[in-house]
């Protein structure tokens, strides 16, 4: 166990955890919403330090990042639990799963180790993900501290309902931010996630982006019957141009049945396409299709000459075909992202 930071102590030997939106008060003895974070009389400790339910060495495309450093590999990350508890979570078998005290089904890596690994493995960068990374803050952000000493980027895979104030904490060290915009409607995220509100999570994007200058790519995992319907895709969109800014890529993926949800259908391609067309619409320039190996919509095009720029299939570039500096080898246009 590591004592957290970012709590206040209340009266009572209670804590308030200020890592999430969440905040959650928590008496002495209890844990918070995310079960990671312990009240021991009085002071809040973080039981995830350090522990690793999954690692391994992914392209940088499968988080998706599509505009940050194309066909590099990641040392990837992630503990047990998470702040939301969705009922289609594609990796519920960790994010809901609840920490033992000792750290029991999990494997300790120091900060440390977890640089080495990455450098054994030949990785440019570190990633914390499969489950959302704020929850095991501080081993976060000690491994991005040491990552950037050790010349590889970082990136959070994230539903985005960390704090401004932790935000800041990690900020100087976070290169990506790949950012779950799960709706657009505070009556979506009651239901999937549990939220009274889901405007923090836009704010918090937005800073990561202005104030810290973070390279930041949009997820919305379409279900059938929850968010779908073109109004809401609509104004998903809307505020990714307005807020982010029309280059900001958007990956608009296929649902694959889970857990609650598992009698629902998958997303049909179509209206996956239909999504990225609402998308182009309203002004984005890079609009992805995800989770349908070989479909056009996961490929770049430059958007001046129409060049085919990096070819994906499912999860790595087929062929990048980028000048150097991430320019269109046929018309010199420049694309926006981190490019080798
Ligand atoms: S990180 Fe966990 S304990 Fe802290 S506010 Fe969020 S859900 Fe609660």
């Amino acid at each position: 166990m590591k004592e957290a930071i970012l709590y206040d102590r209340l009266s009572g030997n209670k804590v308030r955890c200020n890592i999430c939106q969440r905040r959650c008060e928590i008496p002495e003895g209890k844990r918070g919403y995310c079960w990671t974070r312990l009240n021991q009389k009085g002071e809040l400790y973080s039981l995830a330090y350090g522990r690793v339910s999954f690692m391994s060495v992914a392209p940088i495309e499968k988080k998706p990042l599509y505009h940050f450093y194309p066909g590099s590999f990641a040392m990837s990350f992630g503990t047990l639990g998470c702040n939301f508890r969705c009922p289609g979570c594609q990796n519920w078998d960790i994010a809901h799963a609840k920490i033992d005290l000792d750290g029991g089904q999990t494997e300790y890596v120091s900060p440390e180790d977890s640089i080495k690994l990455a450098k054994r493995h030949g990785c440019e960068g570190m990633s914390w993900t499969y489950n959302e990374p704020s929850i095991w803050f501080e081993y976060t952000l000690d491994g991005a501290r040491l990552s950037k000493k050790a010349n590889l980027y970082t990136t959070y895979v994230t539903n985005g309902y960390i704090t401004c104030e932790a935000l800041d904490m990690i900020g100087p060290y976070l290169d990506a931010f790949r950012v779950d915009l799960k709706g657009f409607s505070k009556d979506l995220y009651k239901k999937i996630a549990n939220l009274s509100d889901f405007r923090g999570i836009l704010d918090v994007t937005k800073r990561a982006k202005d104030k810290w200058r973070m390279w930041v790519e949009i997820v919305t995992n379409i279900i059938p019957g929850y968010s779908d319907d073109e109004t809401h895709l609509r104004k998903i969109a809307s505020w990714i141009v307005k807020d982010l800014g029309e280059d900001t890529p958007w990956h608009v993926t296929q649902f694959i049945p889970h857990l609650k949800l598992k009698n629902l259908s998958p997303t049909p391609v179509a209206t996956l396409e239909r999504a990225r067309g609402i998308g182009q619409d309203v002004g984005l320039r890079w609009v992805y299709i995800g989770n349908i190996p070989g479909h056009p919509g996961q490929n770049t095009y430059c958007p001046e000459c129409n060049e085919l720029l990096i070819e994906r299939y499912d999860f790595g570039p087929v062929q990048n075909m980028l000048a150097p500096g991430g320019k269109c080898q046929n018309c010199g246009v420049e694309i926006p992202g981190r490019f080798h």
